[in-house]
Protein backbone atom coordinates (compact mmCIF):
# COMPACT_ATOMS: atom_id res chain seq x y z
CA UNK A 1 0.00 0.00 0.00
CA UNK A 2 2.63 2.75 1.25
CA UNK A 3 6.10 2.52 -0.08
CA UNK A 4 8.49 5.38 2.00
CA UNK A 5 11.83 6.21 0.43
CA UNK A 6 14.04 8.42 3.10
CA UNK A 7 15.97 8.63 5.90
CA UNK A 8 16.48 6.32 9.05
CA UNK A 9 17.81 7.91 12.13
CA UNK A 10 19.19 6.31 15.48
CA UNK A 11 17.59 9.54 18.09
CA UNK A 12 19.72 10.39 21.19
CA UNK A 13 17.70 12.33 23.13
CA UNK A 14 18.19 14.30 26.06
CA UNK A 15 15.36 16.43 28.11
CA UNK A 16 17.18 20.27 29.56
CA UNK A 17 15.25 22.55 32.19
CA UNK A 18 16.79 25.09 29.92
CA UNK A 19 18.05 25.01 26.31
CA UNK A 20 22.12 26.59 26.37
CA UNK A 21 22.70 29.32 24.41
CA UNK A 22 25.91 29.63 22.05
CA UNK A 23 28.82 28.61 24.16
CA UNK A 24 27.10 27.61 26.94
CA UNK A 25 27.06 24.12 28.55
CA UNK A 26 23.78 22.66 30.29
CA UNK A 27 22.87 19.49 32.21
CA UNK A 28 20.08 17.41 30.99
CA UNK A 29 18.56 13.95 31.57
CA UNK A 30 20.33 10.68 30.72
CA UNK A 31 20.55 9.66 27.15
CA UNK A 32 17.51 7.84 25.40
CA UNK A 33 18.65 5.88 22.32
CA UNK A 34 15.35 5.51 20.31
CA UNK A 35 14.62 4.70 16.55
CA UNK A 36 13.33 7.98 14.65
CA UNK A 37 14.50 9.68 11.00
CA UNK A 38 11.75 10.85 8.81
CA UNK A 39 11.44 7.75 6.21
CA UNK A 40 11.87 5.47 8.81
CA UNK A 41 8.89 7.60 11.09
CA UNK A 42 6.70 7.38 8.60
CA UNK A 43 7.07 4.27 7.73
CA UNK A 44 7.03 2.66 11.66
CA UNK A 45 4.09 4.87 11.80
CA UNK A 46 2.25 3.65 9.00
CA UNK A 47 2.85 0.08 9.76
CA UNK A 48 1.80 0.23 13.53
CA UNK A 49 -1.58 1.63 12.32
CA UNK A 50 -2.04 -1.39 10.22
CA UNK A 51 -1.10 -0.69 6.69
CA UNK A 52 1.44 -2.69 4.49
CA UNK A 53 4.46 -0.55 4.07
CA UNK A 54 7.90 -1.09 3.21
CA UNK A 55 10.89 1.33 3.72
CA UNK A 56 13.44 2.18 1.44
CA UNK A 57 16.94 3.04 3.38
CA UNK A 58 20.10 2.68 3.74
CA UNK A 59 21.33 2.04 7.48
CA UNK A 60 25.11 0.92 8.80
CA UNK A 61 26.05 -2.11 10.22
CA UNK A 62 26.80 -0.44 13.37
CA UNK A 63 24.73 -0.90 16.99
CA UNK A 64 22.64 1.54 15.93
CA UNK A 65 21.19 -0.01 12.50
CA UNK A 66 20.81 -2.91 14.28
CA UNK A 67 18.28 -0.77 16.69
CA UNK A 68 16.80 0.60 13.61
CA UNK A 69 16.23 -2.49 11.91
CA UNK A 70 14.47 -4.18 14.86
CA UNK A 71 12.18 -1.24 15.52
CA UNK A 72 10.73 -1.09 12.06
CA UNK A 73 10.49 -5.14 12.44
CA UNK A 74 8.47 -4.59 15.49
CA UNK A 75 6.18 -1.95 13.84
CA UNK A 76 5.41 -4.40 10.76
CA UNK A 77 7.26 -2.75 8.02
CA UNK A 78 8.76 -4.90 5.17
CA UNK A 79 12.78 -4.67 5.75
CA UNK A 80 13.10 -6.05 1.91
CA UNK A 81 14.91 -2.01 0.68
CA UNK A 82 16.71 -1.73 3.93
CA UNK A 83 20.00 -1.91 2.46
CA UNK A 84 22.67 -2.49 5.66
CA UNK A 85 25.78 -0.65 4.70
CA UNK A 86 29.54 -2.11 5.46
CA UNK A 87 31.43 0.19 7.48
CA UNK A 88 29.21 2.82 7.46
CA UNK A 89 27.87 4.79 10.33
CA UNK A 90 24.18 4.64 10.65
CA UNK A 91 22.26 8.05 10.53
CA UNK A 92 21.87 10.23 13.63
CA UNK A 93 19.75 12.60 15.35
CA UNK A 94 20.82 14.36 18.28
CA UNK A 95 18.16 16.17 20.03
CA UNK A 96 17.06 18.35 22.57
CA UNK A 97 13.80 18.85 24.28
CA UNK A 98 12.98 21.28 26.19
CA UNK A 99 10.66 22.35 29.09
CA UNK A 100 7.82 22.98 26.94
CA UNK A 101 8.11 19.53 25.11
CA UNK A 102 9.40 21.20 21.58
CA UNK A 103 12.37 19.77 20.35
CA UNK A 104 15.97 21.07 18.87
CA UNK A 105 17.88 18.71 16.22
CA UNK A 106 21.20 18.23 14.57
CA UNK A 107 21.33 15.37 12.11
CA UNK A 108 24.70 13.65 10.80
CA UNK A 109 23.41 11.60 7.91
CA UNK A 110 25.64 9.25 7.84
CA UNK A 111 24.46 5.99 5.40
CA UNK A 112 21.22 8.16 4.82
CA UNK A 113 23.80 10.48 2.09
CA UNK A 114 24.50 7.37 0.39
CA UNK A 115 21.00 6.13 -0.49
CA UNK A 116 21.42 6.46 -4.68
CA UNK A 117 19.00 6.77 -7.92
CA UNK A 118 20.35 3.40 -8.35
CA UNK A 119 18.76 2.15 -4.94
CA UNK A 120 15.38 3.81 -6.22
CA UNK A 121 15.61 2.04 -9.80
CA UNK A 122 16.31 -1.36 -8.62
CA UNK A 123 13.25 -0.90 -5.76
CA UNK A 124 11.14 0.34 -9.52
CA UNK A 125 8.63 -2.47 -9.16
CA UNK A 126 7.94 -1.63 -5.08
CA UNK A 127 7.16 1.66 -6.28
CA UNK A 128 4.65 0.69 -9.43
CA UNK A 129 3.42 -2.36 -6.78
CA UNK A 130 2.62 0.82 -4.73
CA UNK A 131 -0.46 3.51 -4.42
CA UNK A 132 1.23 6.15 -2.78
CA UNK A 133 4.95 6.61 -2.09
CA UNK A 134 5.97 8.95 1.03
CA UNK A 135 9.77 11.61 0.48
CA UNK A 136 11.02 13.57 3.01
CA UNK A 137 14.40 15.44 2.42
CA UNK A 138 17.06 13.86 4.47
CA UNK A 139 18.46 12.00 1.67
CA UNK A 140 20.16 13.14 -1.31
CA UNK A 141 17.99 15.30 -4.03
CA UNK A 142 18.82 13.45 -6.72
CA UNK A 143 17.76 10.34 -5.01
CA UNK A 144 14.36 11.66 -4.20
CA UNK A 145 14.06 13.30 -8.09
CA UNK A 146 14.50 9.79 -8.90
CA UNK A 147 12.05 8.60 -6.93
CA UNK A 148 9.30 11.31 -7.83
CA UNK A 149 9.90 10.63 -11.77
CA UNK A 150 10.00 6.70 -10.95
CA UNK A 151 6.33 7.22 -9.11
CA UNK A 152 5.23 9.35 -11.61
CA UNK A 153 5.87 6.54 -14.26
CA UNK A 154 4.06 4.13 -12.53
CA UNK A 155 0.70 6.72 -11.74
CA UNK A 156 2.07 6.01 -8.14
CA UNK A 157 1.06 9.26 -5.66
CA UNK A 158 3.75 11.15 -4.20
CA UNK A 159 3.37 12.77 -0.57
CA UNK A 160 6.13 14.86 -0.12
CA UNK A 161 7.07 16.28 3.18
CA UNK A 162 9.66 19.00 2.11
CA UNK A 163 12.28 18.56 5.22
CA UNK A 164 14.59 20.02 6.23
CA UNK A 165 13.25 22.87 4.43
CA UNK A 166 15.59 23.85 1.81
CA UNK A 167 15.69 27.79 0.56
CA UNK A 168 13.62 26.73 -2.47
CA UNK A 169 11.85 23.58 -4.07
CA UNK A 170 12.41 22.28 -6.97
CA UNK A 171 9.73 23.14 -9.72
CA UNK A 172 9.65 19.18 -10.65
CA UNK A 173 9.21 17.83 -7.51
CA UNK A 174 6.55 20.73 -6.21
CA UNK A 175 4.25 19.80 -9.61
CA UNK A 176 4.34 16.65 -8.17
CA UNK A 177 3.17 16.58 -4.54
CA UNK A 178 -0.30 14.94 -4.01
CA UNK A 179 0.12 16.89 -1.59
CA UNK A 180 2.73 18.77 -0.15
CA UNK A 181 2.74 18.38 3.58
CA UNK A 182 4.71 21.36 5.83
CA UNK A 183 4.30 22.24 9.18
CA UNK A 184 4.30 26.17 9.75
CA UNK A 185 7.75 27.17 9.16
CA UNK A 186 7.89 25.23 5.98
CA UNK A 187 5.04 26.72 4.77
CA UNK A 188 6.34 30.04 5.48
CA UNK A 189 9.96 29.40 4.19
CA UNK A 190 8.55 27.53 1.04
CA UNK A 191 5.77 30.05 0.20
CA UNK A 192 7.40 33.18 0.36
CA UNK A 193 4.96 34.54 2.98
CA UNK A 194 6.69 33.89 6.45
CA UNK A 195 3.60 36.30 7.78
CA UNK A 196 1.25 35.00 5.73
CA UNK A 197 -1.57 33.30 7.29
CA UNK A 198 -1.69 29.22 6.51
CA UNK A 199 -4.64 29.72 4.19
CA UNK A 200 -2.55 32.36 2.20
CA UNK A 201 0.41 30.32 2.13
CA UNK A 202 -1.04 27.49 0.99
CA UNK A 203 -2.68 29.13 -1.96
CA UNK A 204 1.02 30.35 -2.52
CA UNK A 205 1.78 26.68 -2.33
CA UNK A 206 -0.45 25.71 -4.63
CA UNK A 207 0.48 28.62 -7.11
CA UNK A 208 3.87 27.41 -6.92
CA UNK A 209 2.87 24.48 -8.34
CA UNK A 210 2.14 22.13 -5.67
CA UNK A 211 -1.16 19.86 -6.60
CA UNK A 212 -2.61 19.64 -2.99
CA UNK A 213 -1.27 21.36 0.47
CA UNK A 214 -1.32 20.51 3.58
CA UNK A 215 0.14 22.33 6.11
CA UNK A 216 -0.11 21.18 10.03
CA UNK A 217 -0.32 23.26 12.61
CA UNK A 218 0.73 21.67 16.33
CA UNK A 219 -1.88 21.53 18.74
CA UNK A 220 -4.12 23.73 15.78
CA UNK A 221 -4.45 20.79 13.89
CA UNK A 222 -3.86 21.09 9.90
CA UNK A 223 -5.12 22.99 6.78
CA UNK A 224 -6.26 21.46 3.71
CA UNK A 225 -6.19 22.79 0.16
CA UNK A 226 -7.33 20.44 -2.39
CA UNK A 227 -9.94 21.29 -4.85
CA UNK A 228 -12.53 23.42 -3.07
CA UNK A 229 -12.14 26.12 -0.27
CA UNK A 230 -9.15 25.78 2.06
CA UNK A 231 -10.68 23.55 5.34
CA UNK A 232 -8.80 23.85 8.65
CA UNK A 233 -9.21 20.31 10.66
CA UNK A 234 -9.04 20.95 13.94
CA UNK A 235 -6.56 19.82 16.39
CA UNK A 236 -6.93 17.40 19.62
CA UNK A 237 -6.48 18.41 22.95
CA UNK A 238 -3.69 16.68 24.76
CA UNK A 239 -1.43 16.63 27.14
CA UNK A 240 1.99 17.32 25.05
CA UNK A 241 4.84 15.37 26.60
CA UNK A 242 7.49 15.48 23.42
CA UNK A 243 6.75 16.19 19.91
CA UNK A 244 9.26 14.85 18.39
CA UNK A 245 8.51 13.19 15.07
CA UNK A 246 4.61 14.23 15.26
CA UNK A 247 4.85 15.55 11.59
CA UNK A 248 5.76 12.12 10.52
CA UNK A 249 3.22 10.52 12.35
CA UNK A 250 1.15 12.34 10.87
CA UNK A 251 2.42 12.23 7.23
CA UNK A 252 2.61 8.21 7.73
CA UNK A 253 -0.64 8.25 9.00
CA UNK A 254 -2.02 10.40 5.87
CA UNK A 255 -0.14 8.40 3.37
CA UNK A 256 -1.73 5.50 4.71
CA UNK A 257 -5.52 6.91 4.18
CA UNK A 258 -4.59 8.09 0.60
CA UNK A 259 -3.61 5.02 -0.15
CA UNK A 260 -6.93 3.28 0.97
CA UNK A 261 -8.63 5.95 -1.42
CA UNK A 262 -9.55 8.55 1.22
CA UNK A 263 -10.28 12.33 0.44
CA UNK A 264 -7.45 14.31 1.52
CA UNK A 265 -9.48 16.16 4.17
CA UNK A 266 -10.73 12.59 5.10
CA UNK A 267 -7.00 11.77 5.70
CA UNK A 268 -6.15 14.43 7.14
CA UNK A 269 -8.47 14.21 10.08
CA UNK A 270 -7.18 10.90 11.02
CA UNK A 271 -3.77 12.17 10.67
CA UNK A 272 -4.19 14.86 13.38
CA UNK A 273 -5.37 12.04 15.47
CA UNK A 274 -2.59 10.42 15.03
CA UNK A 275 -0.30 12.87 15.23
CA UNK A 276 -2.17 14.31 18.85
CA UNK A 277 -1.58 10.80 20.25
CA UNK A 278 1.84 10.55 19.21
CA UNK A 279 2.96 14.01 20.93
CA UNK A 280 1.18 12.29 24.31
CA UNK A 281 4.80 9.83 24.75
CA UNK A 282 7.83 10.52 24.56
CA UNK A 283 10.39 9.86 21.75
CA UNK A 284 9.34 9.50 17.58
CA UNK A 285 8.49 5.78 16.89
CA UNK A 286 8.08 4.12 20.61
CA UNK A 287 5.48 7.34 20.76
CA UNK A 288 3.05 6.14 17.94
CA UNK A 289 -0.29 4.43 18.34
CA UNK A 290 -1.76 1.42 16.73
CA UNK A 291 -5.25 1.42 15.34
CA UNK A 292 -6.39 -0.24 18.49
CA UNK A 293 -4.86 2.76 20.96
CA UNK A 294 -5.95 4.79 18.54
CA UNK A 295 -9.49 4.00 19.19
P1 LIG B 1 6.14 19.07 13.01
O1 LIG B 1 6.36 18.01 14.06
O2 LIG B 1 6.56 18.63 11.64
O3 LIG B 1 6.67 20.43 13.38
P2 LIG B 1 3.46 19.85 13.85
O4 LIG B 1 4.07 20.42 15.08
O5 LIG B 1 2.59 20.72 13.03
O6 LIG B 1 4.56 19.23 12.88
O7 LIG B 1 2.64 18.56 14.32
C1 LIG B 1 2.11 17.64 13.40
C2 LIG B 1 0.78 17.13 13.89
O8 LIG B 1 0.93 16.55 15.20
C3 LIG B 1 -0.27 18.22 14.07
O9 LIG B 1 -0.99 18.40 12.86
C4 LIG B 1 -1.14 17.64 15.17
O10 LIG B 1 -2.02 16.66 14.63
C5 LIG B 1 -0.15 16.91 16.03
N1 LIG B 1 0.35 17.75 17.14
C6 LIG B 1 1.56 18.35 17.26
N2 LIG B 1 1.67 19.03 18.41
C7 LIG B 1 0.50 18.87 19.06
C8 LIG B 1 -0.02 19.32 20.33
N3 LIG B 1 0.70 20.08 21.16
N4 LIG B 1 -1.29 18.94 20.67
C9 LIG B 1 -2.02 18.15 19.85
N5 LIG B 1 -1.59 17.71 18.65
C10 LIG B 1 -0.36 18.04 18.25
Amino acid sequence: EVLVIGSANADLTVRVDRRPGPGETVLGTDLVESAGGKGANQAAAAARLGARTALLARVGDDAFGQLLLEAQHAAGTELRHVLVEKGARTGTAMIVVGPDGDNTIVVSPGANARLSPADVRAAREAVAASAVVSLQLEIAPETVRTAVETATESGTRVVLNPSPAPESLDPGLLAAADPLVVNEHEAGLLSGLPDGTPTDQAHALRDRGARSVVITLGAEGALVLDTGAPVHVPGIKVEAVDTTGAGDAFTGALALRLSRGATLENAARFAVRVGAASVTRPGAQPSYPTAEELA
